[in-house]
């Protein structure tokens, strides 16, 4: 933003924008320095074709109501244009990666409250200190409303609301206000990425504390947010995992095995997620034509593979057993806190839910070879399943521990493998707090996240921001 502030205010040009991001007081990850300079030069050499009667507005456009109790403030973070001649107002949010072929607005509040603040919001400077709020002159003379979307990956541009003043107004009533309402209502906590920089989080009952869960001491450090998934892309390359923690675009992220995969899991978290949530075969893909399970559309080979996972699935469907199951969650959010590492983990169950009283954690894995691996291995081929039996072992959830377990159910065409773990068992809780231990301690000891590059490279998502990647780079 400081960058484009110079183009667009200080008549600095792209080259002398992209340079002053060098020059920064904080040094940048070298990932994310060259990902800036491509965003500034995406940026500044596509859209301003769009509004060449407008000009860059310094001021932020916000909408403010009094109450009783509070002062609410409403305002979109992105890049202003304005017109006083022809009471335009064009107001541009910045997407990291691209939004060309997108055509759906999934997030129609979202747009309602974006044009709502561009039609009735007035100018006003950034508060210092940020605690006061916004001093605002009036909002006078906007005649046309435009809110559009910019792509930094490659300067794409897609126009999500385009109308006068009264029509975001209706588009405000008809998609955003009740979502307004229901934010400033809210007062129950969402434990989840936020946490780690949430202000309160120390006084929070909501975030569970498990002392000692990744079993690397790091009191005197700020607090970071992981997940078992970051600590694995971690464990492979480190600057891949800080590419992937700043969102940085991600490129071919999915293999067609890996895809198939993902198909997989959406498909049983749909049915999982229903009134019955047992599987049947009438519930499940033919296999003979392509399937799709939310946004992954299976075709081909993997069709047929992937029905017969979906298949071999249903004789370990944990719903079909007669068994009194209660609180279902498929692919619930939890986050733990350890004050010891100062980290905040976050973890994406495929499945939870009780039996008997007690906690079952279930993993579902695919893989299209005949899998290997019993016992302690199995916590080190899939580390959440270390993480499942450290945080029930702990009883971090409550419930009974007894009948507490981790599962890990493999799926493969040619069949289907349950394997159940204790975490009432010392010699296994022991093993997986090993396991933690070593993924994290050289995560949360490091502060340079260095590249490892080598073999991997070639298929790493993010090889392109990365300035010591072996793949071949392309523009
Ligand atoms: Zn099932």
């Amino acid at each position: 933003m400081d960058a484009l502030d110079m183009i667009e205010f200080g008549n600095a040009d792209i080259e002398q924008a992209v340079t002053s991001l060098t020059k920064r007081r904080t040094v940048l990850h070298p990932a994310a320095q060259r990902y800036a300079e491509h965003a500034v030069r995406s940026y500044a050499e596509h859209p301003s074709s769009m509004s060449e009667r407008m000009s860059p507005a310094r001021w932020w456009w916000v909408a403010q109501r009094d109450s009783p109790n509070a002062l609410w403030e409403m305002w979109a973070w992105g890049r202003r244009y304005e017109s006083v001649a022809t009471g335009g107002r064009e107001l541009r949010l910045l997407r990291m990666g691209s939004v060309a072929g997108r055509s759906d607005d999934d997030d129609l509040a979202a747009t309602a409250m974006a044009a709502y603040v561009v039609a009735f919001g007035a100018a006003g400077k950034w508060p210092r200190p940020w605690s006061e709020p916004f001093e605002l002159g009036l909002c006078d003379g906007v005649e046309h409303v435009r809110v559009v979307e910019v792509g930094l990956f490659d300067g794409s541009v897609r126009i999500l609301f385009d109308g006068t003043p009264e029509q975001a107004q209706r588009l405000y009533v008809q998609h955003g206000r009740d979502v307004v309402a229901e934010l400033a209502r809210r007062d129950d906590p969402q434990p989840g990425w936020a946490c780690g920089k949430c202000k309160v989080m120390d006084r929070c009952d909501a975030l569970a504390r498990i002392p000692g869960l990744l079993g690397v001491d790091a009191r005197s450090t700020p607090i970071r947010t992981t997940s078992i998934s970051d600590l694995r892309y971690y464990r492979t390359c480190p600057a891949q995992s800080y590419m992937y923690s700043v969102h940085l675009p991600r490129i071919s992220e999915y293999s067609t095995e890996a895809a198939l995969g993902q198909g997989v899991h959406r498909w049983l978290e749909d049915i999982h997620a229903s009134d019955h949530p047992a599987c049947t075969p009438e519930r499940m893909p033919s296999g003979r034509e392509p399937w799709t399970a939310g946004e992954w559309e299976i075709a081909g080979e993997e069709a047929a593979i992937g029905a017969s996972m979906l298949s071999n699935h249903i004789d370990v469907c944990p719903f079909s057993v007669d068994a009194p199951i209660t609180e279902i969650r498929t692919e619930p959010t939890l986050s733990f806190f350890d004050p010891a590492a100062q980290a905040v983990v976050i973890a994406k169950p495929d499945l939870l839910y009780r039996e008997n009283g007690g906690w079952v954690w279930h993993e579902t894995k695919t893989t299209q070879r005949t899998p290997r691996g019993v016992g302690d291995e199995l916590l080190d081929k899939y580390p959440q399943l270390a993480l499942a039996v450290v945080v029930l072992g702990a009883g971090a959830l409550g419930g009974r521990d007894d009948t507490s377990r981790v599962e890990l159910e493999l799926l493969h065409p040619g069949g289907a493998e349950l394997h159940l773990i204790d975490p009432t068992d010392p010699a296994r809780v022991a093993y997986a707090r090993q396991v933690l231990r070593e993924l994290a301690t050289p995560w949360r000891l490091d502060d340079a996240f260095e590249p490892r590059p080598g073999k991997a490279c070639q298929w790493c998502p993010v090889s392109k921001w990365c300035p010591s990647s072996a793949a071949p780079q392309s523009e």
